[in-house]
C-alpha cells in the first residue's frame, strides 16, 4: 500500500493525505495549477516535502535515491537531456540503477530494451537523438523506459498530452497490464474520459488541498465542483462520458 500522510510543499499543496492499494489506477485530477504535477514530483522524491509518502510503510525519505527510483518512477510531462544520447543508449542507461554500484551490462538487457522498443512499437527510433525526437516520439520512450526500470509504484503525469488520439487506448492497455501485476499508477489527464476508462479511484485537488478522494462515484459527485463548471455526465449501459455543457442537447 501506498500512503501520502500530511504532505506539505511550500504554499503549494496543503495537508494532503490519501491511500493506495496495490493493483489500483488513481487518476489525479484538478485544474490547472491546483498542484498536481508538484504532488507527483513529491511522491517522486524530487522535491523535499514535509510529511510522508509510505509505501508498505517504509518511509522513502529514508531510501538512497538510487532504490527509490526502483520504488516509485515518473514520467514527466516533459524531459530535456541535454547529452546526445540515442535513444537505445538513454534506455540501456536506465537499467544502471537496477545493477548496483559497477554495473556492467550483458546481452540480456540489451534483449530487454529491444523488447520494450518492439512493445511500444518505436523500434525505428532505435539510432535517432533523444533530443532530436518530437513530443509523441519522446513519450514513448520515457513509457518504455518506465517499464524497463518497472518500479513499484508508476507516476504518469499528463501522458496522453503529446499522444495521437489512437495511442491513448494502447497506454490504457499498458495501465491495465500494470494493474493485473499488482502495481501501483497514479496518472492525471486533462481528459477526463480518458481518466474514467483506465482509474479506480480518484484524488481531487483544489488549491494544493485534498478536495476529495474515493471511486468512481465520488468523482462524478465532486467533477463540477472541482473544475467549477457545469459538465454533462452521460450513462450508457457500461460507459459513462463526461461532456462540457453547451447549454444544448448536443
Ligand atoms: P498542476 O500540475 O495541477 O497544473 P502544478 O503542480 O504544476 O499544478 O502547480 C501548482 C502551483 O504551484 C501553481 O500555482 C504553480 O504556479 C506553482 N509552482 C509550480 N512549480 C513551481 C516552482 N518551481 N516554484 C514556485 N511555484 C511553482
Amino acid at each position: 500500500m501506498l500512503e501520502v500522510k500530511n504532505l506539505f510543499y511550500r504554499g503549494i499543496l496543503k495537508d494532503i493525505s490519501f491511500r493506495v492499494e496495490r493493483g489500483s489506477v488513481v487518476g489525479l485530477a484538478g485544474k490547472n495549477g491546483s498542484g498536481k504535477t508538484t504532488l507527483l514530483k513529491c511522491i517522486g522524491g524530487f522535491l523535499n516535502y514535509s510529511g510522508f509518502v509510505l509505501l508498505d510503510g517504509e518511509d522513502l525519505k529514508k531510501l538512497s535515491s538510487r532504490k527509490r527510483v526502483l520504488k516509485v518512477n515518473y514520467l514527466p510531462q516533459i524531459l530535456e537531456i541535454s547529452f546526445p544520447y540515442t535513444v537505445f543508449e538513454f534506455l540501456l542507461s536506465s537499467l544502471v540503477p537496477l545493477k548496483g554500484f559497477f554495473p556492467s551490462l550483458a546481452d540480456e538487457d540489451i534483449e530487454k530494451v529491444e523488447f520494450y522498443l518492439e512493445k511500444l512499437n518505436i523500434y525505428h527510433l532505435k539510432d535517432r537523438i533523444f533530443s532530436t525526437l518530437s513530443g509523441g516520439e519522446r513519450v514513448k520512450v520515457l513509457i518504455a523506459r518506465l517499464l524497463l526500470v518497472d518500479p513499484d509504484v508508476y507516476l504518469f503525469d499528463e501522458p496522453g498530452a503529446f499522444l495521437d488520439v489512437e495511442v491513448l487506448p494502447f497506454l490504457a492497455e499498458i495501465v491495465k497490464e500494470l494493474k493485473e501485476r499488482e502495481k501501483i499508477v497514479i496518472i492525471t489527464a486533462h481528459d477526463l474520459n480518458f481518466l474514467l476508462d483506465v482509474a479506480d479511484q480518484f484524488v481531487g485537488l483544489k488549491n494544493g488541498k485534498l478536495f476529495f478522494s474515493g471511486g468512481k462515484e465520488e468523482f462524478l459527485e465532486n467533477v463540477e465542483l472541482l473544475f467549477d463548471t457545469k459538465l454533462r455526465i452521460l450513462r450508457s449501459q457500461n460507459e459513462i462520458f463526461i461532456k462540457p455543457y453547451t447549454g444544448g442537447k448536443g
